[in-house]
């Protein structure tokens, strides 16, 4: 039996041959109004044929919550998952500014093939990738504990695994997360974010869905971006921004570049000047100015060859940027209490 939480209505209509309305009652019960057991629920007037053919088929999938560590500082969240088939994930809630609006960071893979130099999720190598209905399920358990008024705004890709290498399954997982039955989340405020993958950059855009585009850059020089991410051989800096220039041109809107700041490696002032060279670049040729986000590094444990940028050398990058006109974000730090390195909750939670 398939989870529902993986499909449109329009999908169920088709698969179950009912009707679009009753359709679209069952869907929006489960992420709407929280229903976990189709089997126990009947949506007003729907004609019960219609919800027994969908209950033949469908089910509601379960990922089971296994730990939730809550910041003492404020109200970020992180919460370990656990499939149907024992896999462990992480998701995270992350506040906004504005006082009870929330992003969800989701995971789209169990670990990453990727292996970036800096990376707990990246040490746990490849298990398997997520279907889509696992990733939704991610935001409908991180909604159903908000607080009272809280909203979710948006949906960020960034945590375990590499969005982009599980393209089919993250786009279908996006469909449904925008859908007004599903978690009903614009698609500009769904940002995928990819360490560089120029063909899952070219079928997301071919998907004709309209979400923004993140580059976790590291280094825009590649020798000391060939030492953080290992795809960078066979996939160049280069061949990855011609892509998101592609992409950026098709939608408009402004993507983030990502450069996690670690100590002595990549905050030098030719680091800032090669990052300002590609911004200027990407400016010049689309229209549009990346915004640059700095994101505070966290220690991965033991065995760490990084360390997080100090204070000093932080600000001292951070203005360099600035003096040479990169227009620079700061990222929400927040949660520093919780474990907050991507695929390091888990992996303590295991072990
Ligand atoms: S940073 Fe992203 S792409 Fe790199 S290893 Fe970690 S999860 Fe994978």
């Amino acid at each position: 039996m398939e989870a529902i939480q993986g499909s449109t209505p329009e999908e169920v209509e088709r698969a179950c041959g009912v009707s679009i309305t009753a359709a679209r009652k069952m869907v929006a019960a489960v992420h709407q109004r929280f229903v976990d057991d189709l089997t126990g629920h009947m949506p007003k007037n729907t004609r019960r044929v219609e919800a027994d053919a969908i209950r033949a088929r469908y089910r509601v999938g379960v990922l089971r919550v296994v730990a939730r560590e809550a910041s003492a500082i404020d109200p970020f969240v992180k919460y370990v998952l656990e499939c149907e088939d024992g896999a462990r994930i992480e998701a995270v809630r992350i506040p906004l500014e504005k006082p009870n609006r929330f992003v969800v960071c989701v995971s789209s893979q169990v670990g990453c093939a990727i292996g970036c130099t800096f990376c707990a999720t990246g040490r746990l190598g490849l298990t398997r990738n997520l279907e889509p209905w696992e990733i939704v399920e991610q935001v409908r358990i991180v909604r159903r504990d908000l607080p009272e008024g809280g909203r979710v705004h948006g949906v960020v890709f960034q945590g375990m695994g590499e969005p982009l290498a599980n393209v089919e399954r993250v786009i279908r997982a996006i469909t449904v997360l925008h859908d007004p039955c599903g978690q009903s989340i614009e698609q500009r405020n769904i940002t995928v974010c990819t360490v560089g993958v120029p063909s899952g950059i070219r079928r997301l855009m071919a998907s004709g869905i309209r979400v923004r585009l993140g580059l976790s850059i590291s280094s825009a020089r590649r020798e000391v971006r060939r030492s953080l991410v290992p795809v960078e051989k066979s996939n160049p800096l280069s061949e990855v921004l011609d892509a998101a220039v592609e992409f950026v041109k098709q939608n408009g809107d402004a993507p983030m570049f990502a450069v996690t700041p670690l100590a002595g490696v990549n905050t030098h002032d030719a680091d800032a000047e090669a990052l300002a060279e590609i911004v200027r670049d990407f400016r010049a040729r689309t229209g549009v100015s990346p915004r640059l986000s700095l994101v505070p590094y966290n220690s991965i444990g033991a065995g760490d060859p990084f360390e997080r940028a100090s204070d000093e050398e932080y600000d001292g990058f951070h203005k360099r940027l600035a003096a040479i006109g990169v227009p620079v974000v700061r990222r929400y730090s927040g949660g520093s209490d919780v474990s907050a390195a991507c695929g390091q909750l888990v992996a303590r939670v295991a072990g």
